[in-house]
């Protein structure tokens, strides 16, 4: 793997002179590709492309039956090219090639979804009582949409974002993570060869702290939809209020999966190995965050230990792999602190916590499986993301029934992140009682992580700010105007001296 240079990125993180950027995969350092590295001006450039396209360009005005069968067209070209697409994203990302497969299925979706709605809810007719007036309410895109997305799941964060902002008619900037670009790059190009008109689409390649000001800031952007960290978040939002754009915001979480001693053990088990070991924990809704009645601990805790150890970790193309890399070597330290904090709060280690120093693993950015047991609400541990494949454990328990799911809600709730949780009981009641209580964002009940592109996925408190697929994902890139005509109109007569008195 590269040296890790003093500002924490490594070579495949740098920029040199010649304004491109290494990437190599996380799985053993090798080389990716060579992408170009783009500075504020082109971000600049990009948005005035956007500008001019959403202005004077035929997109915004294009009948929402042909945006729609854009989409689909987009759609198709994903499904012909899936192992292609799948192929960039596992060398950019290290993550397993069926994972990837997987995602572009997903993609597929999320486009087919948009599609399926750009017709839909074309306003509203108001009966003002005044059968001289017409008063409508119609949607009309926000204009020069800016998308930044993250790396954990490049193409499909971005598909988020892009399928609604084209459905609604919006421009864009893209802006994906400089850490995993091939995805985006395949993106702009397959939508210029499904008939997209020139300057609707544009691309920003590059650091955040470099391209992102220009964007952010800029008085042609309309709408600026983040996906990544919180601090990062906290900034652009910050920084896009001077301007009054509107803002959506997709931040990290800290996900509570609680179990109650009434659960199905064996399903409950299995679930929160996958909810936080899936793609060696960096989801946004990785139960990070095990929430065990006391009375269970030791037969859940042990089995998920036990199971934690067995997980087999390895590249993109090797068919034994359960589990990726971490993005890049920083990172993984990063986690990698974070554990080694948590042990020093008090938190038990019961298993991981030690990097890879021998055999192929040690060639690239992997950290194991690891359980931090004895975890209280006091600890750092259990507030902060670590956004790697990090478990802690909190027990509760309560005299009564009343008691123990206070004790659990009380506990689940207790973190300043909203994004998603779960619970896990045999009692139907019980389930719908904590579920309604719960202030996350997406709340499984007796299951982990499944999502459908017609349900709203997003975060309460600092999770974020709005929300992305459902309907409400589309409405997040519509302005809504009325439009109030009168078709009989006479002078208003409010004042004493009207038009009469001018001789008009
Ligand atoms: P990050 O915040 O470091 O970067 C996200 C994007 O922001 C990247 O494209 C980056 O280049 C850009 N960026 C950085 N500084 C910027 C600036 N000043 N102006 C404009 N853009 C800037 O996050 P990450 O490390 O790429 O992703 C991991 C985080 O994303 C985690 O916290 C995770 O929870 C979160 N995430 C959330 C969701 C969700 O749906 N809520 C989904 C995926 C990831």
């Amino acid at each position: 793997m590269p040296e890790i240079d003093e500002r924490g990125s490594s070579d495949r993180g740098s920029r040199d002179h010649d304004a491109v950027r290494h990437i190599v995969c996380p799985a053993d350092g090798s080389a990716v590709g060579t992408v170009p590295e783009g500075d504020a001006d082109d971000a600049t450039r990009a948005v005035a492309s956007a500008r001019r396209a959403f202005d004077d360009g035929p997109w915004p005005s294009t009948p929402s039956p042909e945006r729609a069968a854009l989409l689909h067209r987009l759609a198709d070209l994903l499904e012909e090219e899936k192992e292609t697409v799948a192929t960039l994203e596992a060398k950019d990302t290290g993550k397993r090639l069926v994972e990837c497969r997987i995602d572009v299925d997903d993609i597929v979706s999320v486009f087919r979804h948009f599609a399926s709605l750009a017709q839909a809810d074309a306003g509203r007719v108001i009966d003002t009582g005044m059968p001289d007036v017409s008063s409508r309410v119609v949607h009309e895109p926000v204009g020069v949409c800016v998308l930044i997305t993250p790396w954990n799941y490049p193409l499909l964060q971005t598909a988020w974002k892009v399928a609604p902002a084209l459905a609604a008619g919006n421009t864009f900037v893209l802006k994906p993570s400089e850490w995993t670009p091939h995805t985006a790059l395949w993106l702009v190009d397959a939508l210029a060869r499904v008939g997209l008109p020139e300057g609707v689409a544009n691309l920003v390649l590059g650091a955040g702290a470099a391209v992102g000001p220009p964007l952010t800031t800029s008085e042609d952007v309309d709408l600026v939809s983040f996906t990544g960290g919180l601090v990062t978040g906290t900034a652009i939002a910050e920084a896009a209020a001077k301007t009054v754009k509107r803002v959506a915001l997709e931040l990290g979480g800290k996900n509570p999966n609680v179990v109650f001693a009434d659960a199905d053990l064996p399903a409950a088990i299995d679930n929160a190995v996958t909810a936080i070991f899936l793609d060696s924990g960096q989801v946004c809704s990785a139960g990070a965050r095990l929430v065990v009645e006391e009375s269970v601990h030791d037969e859940v805790v042990d089995e998920i230990v036990r199971r934690a150890g067995l997980i087999r970790l390895g590249g993109p193309f090797d068919d034994d792999a359960e589990s990726g890399p971490l993005i890049h070597e920083a990172h993984r330290d990063k986690v990698h602190d974070y554990v080694r904090q948590a042990v020093a709060e008090g938190a038990t280690l019961r298993c991981g916590g030690e990097i890879p120093t021998e055999g192929p693993l040690a060639a690239g950015s992997y950290y194991p499986p690891t359980v931090l047991d004895g975890c209280t609400r006091d600890m750092a541990c259990v507030h902060d993301e670590s956004f790697g494949p990090v478990l802690t454990v909190e027990t509760f328990s309560g005299a009564t029934r009343e008691e123990a799911e206070d004790a659990a809600v009380a506990i689940a709730n207790d973190t300043h992140y909203g994004l998603a949780g779960a619970v896990w009981t045999e009692n139907a009641g019980r389930a719908e009682r904590v579920a309604r209580r719960l202030r996350h964002g997406t709340i499984w009940i007796n299951d982990y992580h499944p999502y459908v592109p017609q349900a709203e996925w997003g975060g309460m408190k600092r999770s974020g700010i709005g929300r992305e697929l459902g309907l409400a994902g589309l409405e997040e890139y519509r302005e809504t105007k009325h439009i109030w005509h009168n078709t009989r109109p006479a002078p208003a007569g409010w004042f004493a001296h009207g038009p009469a008195d001018a001789g008009v």
